[in-house]
This record gives structure tokens, C-alpha cells and sequence, in this order.
């Protein structure tokens, strides 16, 4: 953290992703590069000198052209309220990262992979799906990939075309649970994650796969108890949990 500067990012286009969240293109002058699962803090100040900081997960792979990071609206929220819908394109924040050197995923890591994701714990999934859709262009290795995604309703999903274009390859499996379905949505599951359902649709521990969990705190305890319960080894599974972050700068 200590090498780690504050730079100064540009707003290519922010795109709405659903009617929660944004998708933010950014520029960023001298950016080192990241890993799929990997960070930012994003700081603004107000005209009065006061700063906020939170923490955003990157979902762009470390091969797209600008960096993108996408925020859902936390009602009442300090930061994510600005980003979600004051922020344009031509704006400028201050950032700083790449940074988290355990919740990546690289080639070295190996594959299957093994996604799991509660609401915009997404983001850094969808970095690592990016990332393993450029390797597989470029001719390297095909890494099977399955993704259990749980959201509230069927508006809530990000990324949703992209991740129904990468389902159909054959190598890739995407399921979605939703928690709060509305009439007409379409799921895999309409319920909170549980044991049968990464029964169903899991790999077994004989796969070895590498597995990533992401979202809120009772998201992720539910999943990992699940995977270990299954017999996936606890150093094979490795969690972000997306609480409340960040406070003054
Ligand atoms: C490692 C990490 C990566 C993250 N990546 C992303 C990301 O890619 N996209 C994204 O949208 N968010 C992400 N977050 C969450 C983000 O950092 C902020 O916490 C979130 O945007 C809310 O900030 P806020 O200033 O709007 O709300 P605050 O002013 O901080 O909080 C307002 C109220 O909402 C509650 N609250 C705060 N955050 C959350 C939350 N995440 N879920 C439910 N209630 C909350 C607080 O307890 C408080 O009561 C990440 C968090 C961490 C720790």
C-alpha cells in the first residue's frame, strides 16, 4: 500500500447496467495493470475539503483498453449515490491500486474455475471471466468455467447479455439464483443459495477447481460452509466480502 499513489482517472462513459447500477470507463494516466479480482480505492473530495473513500472492485480484464469499475446505489450511501448518478463522462476521480494479491485469479492459479456471486459481488467475477474469454482468443488454454450467480430479482443481474453470450460456450455454465423473484422472471433457482443447489451444479472436490466466493457477509458464509461441506479444501476457496467500507480519507 505504501507505493500505491492517488492518480487521476478521466470518465470515458458511464453506462447503466441496471437500474441500480453503473458501469464507470475509466482512463487512467501510467495505470500499472491489475489481475482479474483485484481492487481500487476511490476518493472524492467535496468543494469544502472533505473526502470519502470506498473500495471498487475492477471488472475489466487486464487486457481491455480503460478500467471499469461498476457500483450498485447503497440507499442513503455516501459515495455510491454520486457515482450511480451524478458522475458523466469527462469527469475526473481520484483513484489508487491495483491492490489485493489474494482474491486474484491468474493462469498459474490453474482452472476449472468456480464462480460464485451475490449481487454486485460480481464485479471481480466478471474481471476473471473477461480475463479467461482474452486468453482463449489469444489460443491459450480453454478453462472451464461455471458461475452461480445470486441476485434478487432478474433486473438486479450484471452484465447480463455478456454472461448469456459466454454461456454459450460449451465450456462455460452459468446459473442464477434469485432471491426475491418477481412474477416472470426467468432463474435457475429461486431461493438463497444452499447445499443442493452447489450440489447441482458445482464441481466436486476430485475437480480440484479454483474457487472464488463474492458479496455481501451472509452470502459469502452461506457458499464457503456449503463448498466445505461438499469437501472442496478450504485453501481452494477463496472469499471477498463486500461490507461497508472506506470512512474519512
Ligand atoms: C473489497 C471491496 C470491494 C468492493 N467492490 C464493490 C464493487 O465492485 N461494486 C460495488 O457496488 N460496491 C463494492 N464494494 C462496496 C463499496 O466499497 C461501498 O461500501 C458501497 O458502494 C457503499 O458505499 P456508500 O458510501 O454509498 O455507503 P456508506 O455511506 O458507506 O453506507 C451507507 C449505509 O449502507 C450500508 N452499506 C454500506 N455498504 C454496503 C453494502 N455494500 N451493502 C449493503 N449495505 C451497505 C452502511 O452500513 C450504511 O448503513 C466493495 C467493498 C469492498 C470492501
Amino acid at each position: 500500500m505504501g507505493r500505491l499513489i492517488w492518480r487521476v482517472a478521466r470518465v470515458v462513459e458511464a453506462r447503466d447496467e441496471t437500474p441500480r447500477a453503473r458501469s464507470i470507463l475509466l482512463s487512467v494516466p501510467d495505470w500499472p495493470g491489475h489481475l482479474p479480482g483485484q481492487r481500487v480505492d476511490v476518493r472524492l473530495t467535496a468543494e469544502d475539503g472533505y473526502q470519502a473513500q470506498r473500495s471498487y472492485s475492477l471488472a475489466s480484464a487486464p487486457a481491455d483498453p480503460w478500467l471499469m469499475l461498476t457500483v450498485e446505489r447503497v440507499q442513503g450511501g455516501e459515495v455510491s449515490p454520486y457515482l450511480t448518478d451524478e458522475l458523466r463522462a469527462g469527469d475526473a476521480l481520484e483513484l489508487r491500486g491495483p491492490i489485493g494479491g489474494y482474491f486474484v485469479w491468474d493462469t498459474a492459479r490453474g482452472g476449472p474455475l468456480l464462480l460464485l456471486a451475490g449481487g454486485s459481488g460480481m464485479v471481480p467475477l466478471m474481471s476473471m471471466l473477461r480475463h479467461r474469454k482474452r486468453l482463449r482468443q489469444a489460443g491459450g488454454r480453454v478453462v472451464p468455467a461455471r458461475l452461480l450467480y445470486s441476485c434478487r430479482t432478474e433486473t438486479d443481474i450484471l452484465y447480463r447479455r455478456e454472461l448469456d453470450a459466454l454461456a454459450a460456450d460449451p465450456a462455460v455454465g452459468v446459473w442464477y439464483a434469485l432471491t426475491r423473484a418477481q412474477p416472470g422472471d426467468q432463474a435457475d433457482f429461486r431461493r438463497r443459495i444452499d447445499l443442493a443447489m452447489l450440489r447441482s451444479v458445482a464441481w466436486g472436490p476430485e475437480a480440484e477447481p479454483a474457487i472464488f466466493v463474492c458479496g455481501g457477509h451472509g452470502f459469502v458464509e452461506a457458499a464457503a460452509s456449503a463448498l466445505l461441506a461438499l469437501g472442496h479444501a478450504a485453501d481452494r476457496i477463496r472469499t471477498e466480502r463486500f461490507g461497508p467500507s472506506g470512512g474519512m480519507a
